[in-house]
């Protein structure tokens, strides 16, 4: 099963109503680039513009290697001829065919030997034996996914476009398709282009994200390094870091790497703000070694993400984490595969916790904790 060789890169412009685009994209064979942002960021329009369901005003689309939308030069290929597999939550099976007619139905030649060879071979792939004579009514959330997932790559895609394609299913399932799908779509060497607003759905499918937000690219990148510690603060709101915490600096130690920021009711030791270092006053002795802030002390934006605090029934004094915040516990709720924990700490914080880790510690509303976490899992946020 092998497709799509080329890639697929280009730009396109669009607008409707107070709406407009501006997208690009550059997705090598066998990769997958997510398109990563909130409600109405404009990534659905950026499918329907590749895929030939809507015109853009201005452009230049290649798919396969082969152009099929210019502007200038006047191409315009239709939708159904630029060989893409779109998918869509919807899954859009046909409900009078049965599994099999379903995953043949973009095949040409669906009777000769190879087309049965080719839709025997993805239903062999997607885990759909046995249930080739079932309606799509007859089958799980799951399984209507696979089938359409097959129906999509059947005709040989050059370019997979897949916009939420789990969002019906439950969190469970979602993980164990997600690996799956990858695992296919890097062996068929179909570049793919994935829509989604989950980040950890970014993170464990994409081999590149790109940030939509209000019809333009704001950041680009590694999963891991736009999603992880995401450094604007745009991006930071857009990918959920959950903890944003408004501070001031209150002294610089510049020998450690860390100052101190501090807030109603917190204090964090945090990394330096290499960029925006404040010489301040040095100490009486001399030494640079601590700096106190200048006035007006400097308002940063500090980020900590759940999973990075570890939750403590005691104080954890001996420990090198840098930061130990009591607090109560406010509110626990579950997130599978774990759990949440709002800590009230003088900020609120939130917390990841797994389930093991849950089932240990038996947390409820009303009990005291220490959230513990190190200076260097905070992380600056520039707005
Ligand atoms: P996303 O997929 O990121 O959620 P969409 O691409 O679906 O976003 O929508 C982007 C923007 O385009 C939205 O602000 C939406 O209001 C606007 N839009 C999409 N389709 C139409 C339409 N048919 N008429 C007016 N506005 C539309």
């Amino acid at each position: 099963m092998t497709s799509g060789a080329r890639g697929s890169t280009g730009w396109a412009n669009y607008s409707i109503g107070d709406f407009s685009l501006e997208a690009s994209w550059d997705i090598p064979p066998g990769r997958i680039t997510a398109f990563f942002g909130p409600s109405g960021a404009g990534k659905s329009t950026t499918l329907r513009l590749i895929a030939g369901l809507l015109r853009p005003s201005a452009g230049h689309i290649e798919i396969g290697g082969r152009v099929v939308f210019d502007g200038e030069e006047g191409v315009l290929v239709p939708a159904h001829r630029r060989r893409t597999g779109y998918l869509t939550q919807q899954f859009h099976l046909f409900p009078h065919l049965k599994v099999r007619a379903n995953i043949a139905y973009g095949l040409d030649d669906a009777r000769s030997a190879t087309g049965q060879e080719r839709v025997r071979h993805l239903i062999q792939t997607l885990r759909l034996e046995g249930l080739e004579d079932r309606y799509p009514w007859e089958l799980s959330g799951g399984q209507q996914q696979r089938v359409s997932l097959a129906r999509a790559m059947a005709p040989g895609p050059e370019l997979l476009l897949l916009d939420e394609p789990f969002n019906s299913l439950d969190a469970e399932l979602r993980r164990v398709l997600r690996s799956e799908l990858r695992a296919m779509i890097v062996d068929s060497g179909i570049p793919t282009m994935l829509v989604t607003h989950d980040r950890e759905e970014a993170l464990a499918m994409a081999d590149w994200v790109q940030v939509m937000d209000q019809g333009r690219m704001i950041s680009e990148g590694e999963p891991l390094d736009v999603l992880g510690q995401p450094g604007r603060g745009r991006v930071a709101r857009l990918v959920g870091v959950e903890n944003l915490l408004d501070l001031v600096i209150e002294s610089q130690n510049p020998r450690d790497g860390t100052m101190i920021c501090v807030g109603e009711g917190i204090r964090l030791e945090v990394p330096l703000d290499q960029e925006g270092a404040n010489p301040g006053s040095g100490r009486a002795d001399g030494s640079d070694a601590v700096r106190i802030a200048a006035d007006p002390p400097r308002r940063v934006t500090v980020g900590i993400r759940a999973s990075d605090i570890i939750l403590s029934s005691n104080d954890l004094k001996g420990s090198s984490a840098r930061n130990r915040l009591q607090g109560v516990v406010m509110e626990v709720e579950a997130h599978p595969p774990g759990y949440t924990i709002t800590l009230d700490c003088g900020r609120i914080l939130q917390c990841h916790i797994t389930g093991a880790s849950m089932a240990e510690m038996e947390i409820k509303p009303g009990q005291q904790l220490w959230a513990v976490f190190k200076a260097s899992s905070c992380f600056l946020v520039q707005e």
